[in-house]
């Protein structure tokens, strides 16, 4: 099958949620190769090599941002991310607004809520998530766009626990969505393992490398 058609076919199959194409690893001429079947959402998981890509692929690709992201690095993605998934601080909700300010920009934001079992540094337990979306702080972030939830479920053959984590997600989303505004209104979840798992349990974005590239 050609790239073109295997692609239609991811996009059939999640609707109607989103193809986010993840950029991370491949080649520029792989990617090149994504957008002329008319890709134009895209993403990486770290700021270097999002800022390498965005140099050297066209400027019609809406580009978001999925990992990790520290302070000190906002205002590199801040005068052209179209929107940031990984947002698990107030600190960074800060910056994020502040750089947003000064490039005259609305950030899209989702804040990225931990719901696998398994240890991992990033993002904010489930208490804390619900907590800070009741901050009225939050309306104070003018340049801000809050736009959803982020969650990646633990990387485990047991069906049985990542369809649990999703609905944790999905539950999360939600308990928090009457307080956070009309924009709020994207799960973003599933992976290549693990999407038509998440879209059963209500992702309306998935984040897919390896499923697009390796087929
Ligand atoms: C790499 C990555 C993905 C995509 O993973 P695949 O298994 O290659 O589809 C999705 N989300 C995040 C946060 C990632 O880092």
């Amino acid at each position: 099958m050609n790239i073109a058609a295997h692609i239609a076919n991811i996009k059939q199959s999640i609707l109607p949620a989103q193809l986010l194409v993840v950029s991370k690893n491949r080649s520029i001429s792989q990617l090149q190769k994504v957008y002329d079947t008319g890709v134009r959402s895209m993403a990486e998981n770290r700021v270097q090599s999002l800022l390498e890509r965005v140099a050297q692929l066209p400027a019609d690709i809406e580009w978001h941002l999925i990992g990790h992201l520290q302070s000190n690095k906002v205002k590199y993605i801040a005068p052209f991310i179209a929107c940031i998934h990984s947002v698990d601080s107030i600190k960074l909700l800060e910056t994020i607004n502040q750089e947003a300010t000064k490039n005259n920009r609305i950030i899209r934001v989702l804040l990225q809520v931990k719901v696998a079992e398994e240890e991992s540094k990033f993002g904010l337990n489930p208490s804390d998530l619900i907590a800070l979306c009741n901050k009225p702080l939050l309306a104070t972030f003018e340049h801000i766009a809050f736009c959803g939830l982020m969650a990646m479920a633990s990387f485990t053959d047991s069906e049985e626990q990542v369809a649990s984590e999703f609905a944790l997600a999905k539950k999360l989303f939600d308990t928090v969505k009457p307080a956070m505004g009309t924009n709020f209104t994207e799960l973003s979840m599933g992976m290549s393992g693990d999407y038509a798992l998440a879209i059963k349990h209500g992702s309306t974005m998935v984040r897919i490398g390896t499923a697009v590239f390796e087929y």
